[in-house]
């Protein structure tokens, strides 16, 4: 059965571009970058050609603001904790109520274990904070503010421009998971002041296990793994250079046509969103519409449950997600939606879509022949309908 895939906010296919640029790390190019040979330091340069690519799809001033991690989800680890273990006197970090659960149940660990005060900002129905309330979040023993750039369950999008001018002033680090952002939309750190940036290679194209934190020049870091000296002394662990290679040529790959796969992205996800809106009724779009991920909708179906409408869809080959990966899989509904004042009951029916630059047309087309009828059948099935 063909694989309709519209999950990409959970993982993405590998580019056969990222796949073949791996390829020769394994049986040819296989030394330690961190050797003293010339073997080893063919290798190395691999590494250090990656970190300029990476750097450059951020606006990244130098590659050695760089360091190349496991994921995302070690990248926020690490730009939390260094912020914490470099300023011992401060122990209070802001962050939101719709991070992702690699900052959220890092901060719920520090808050229970380490007696770290967290304050997590709330959000409006559209999921975006107010600023006025994290201006008046921000005290003098503030750590750091941790806070996403675009959520990765509805696409609503942060104005971390705006918010790293506040932090700025008052000389507090940002922080800002942008796993769902790097590939999808052009990052300019040279405008942006933010300290500290999370990404994720199997968001965009390159492989699972494979992420890295951008930490601006002068910001005082402190190693989040402790071990050898890889990654000049920033996170110990020989290098995955494989992987690492593939993230560079992703990046690279995203540059390259990013205005217009955006553009043709996003308007793929507008003709499945009006023709969800048009075929079904009781249907409610969730995040802001105004400012969203060019690739992402959520959709809640009244009276219905998510997790029997990916079943059915499912039995066509269509993958989408009710909710985040890691979610899925529990029936507690998504903590983003319950945030954002849904109530549970329409955050139990929401389905998120996320497309990718593999996406095309009639796949989009197969989607909305074969849903209406899916929720039809459910209605009829469903006690509360
Ligand atoms: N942050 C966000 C916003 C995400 O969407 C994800 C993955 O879903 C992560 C962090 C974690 O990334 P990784 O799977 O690379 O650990």
């Amino acid at each position: 059965m063909k694989i309709i895939y519209v999950d990409n906010n959970a993982t993405t296919k590998v580019a056969p571009e990222v796949t073949e640029a791996m390829l020769p790390f394994f049986n040819e190019l296989w030394g330690n970058p961190s050797s003293m040979h010339t073997f080893g330091g063919q290798v190395a340069k691999h590494v250090e050609r990656a970190r300029e690519q990476v750097a450059k799809s951020i606006g990244a001033q130098r590659a050695s603001e760089i360091i190349f991690t496991s994921c995302g989800t070690e990248s926020d680890n690490a730009a939390i904790r260094a912020a914490l273990a470099t300023q011992p006197d401060k122990r209070h970090i802001v962050t939101t109520t719709v991070e992702h659960p690699a900052v959220l149940n890092l901060c719920q660990h520090l808050e229970k274990r380490e007696g770290v005060e967290v304050t997590y900002l709330a959000v409006d129905n559209k999921g975006q904070i107010d600023l006025e309330e994290l201006k008046n979040a921000l005290r003098d023993d503030t750590a750091i503010v941790s806070i996403m750039w675009a959520n990765n369950e509805t696409g609503t999008i942060f104005p971390i421009e705006e918010i790293a001018q506040i932090t700025h002033e008052r000389g507090i680090l940002l922080h800002t998971d942008a796993v769902q952002v790097v590939g999808k939309l052009p990052i300019d750190l040279k405008k942006t002041p933010v300290d500290f940036l999370s990404l994720s290679g199997h968001k965009l194209h390159a492989a699972k296990g494979v992420g890295a934190l951008y930490v601006r020049r002068g910001t005082k870091f402190s190693p989040y793994v402790i071990g050898g000296h890889q990654e000049s002394g920033r996170r110990g662990g020989t290098e995955n250079v494989a992987f690492i290679a593939g993230l560079g040529i992703a990046c690279e790959l995203a540059m390259k046509n990013m205005d217009e796969e955006r553009n043709r992205v996003a308007g793929l996800r507008d003709k499945l969103e009006a023709g969800i809106l048009e075929k079904v009724q009781r249907v409610t779009v969730n995040g802001d519409r105004d400012h969203r991920l060019p690739n992402t909708t959520n959709t809640s179906f009244e009276s219905i449950e998510g997790e029997a409408i990916l079943l059915m869809l499912n039995e066509y080959g269509i993958c989408a997600s009710s909710g985040s990966a890691c979610t899925s899989g529990s029936l507690e509904p998504s903590h983003v939606l319950l945030a954002m004042g849904i109530p549970h009951e329409k955050a139990h029916g929401s389905i998120r879509w996320s497309l990718s630059r593999y996406t095309t047309e009639d796949e989009i087309d197969f989607i909305l022949e074969k849903l209406p009828p899916v929720i039809e059948h459910l209605r009829k099935l469903s006690p509360v309908s």
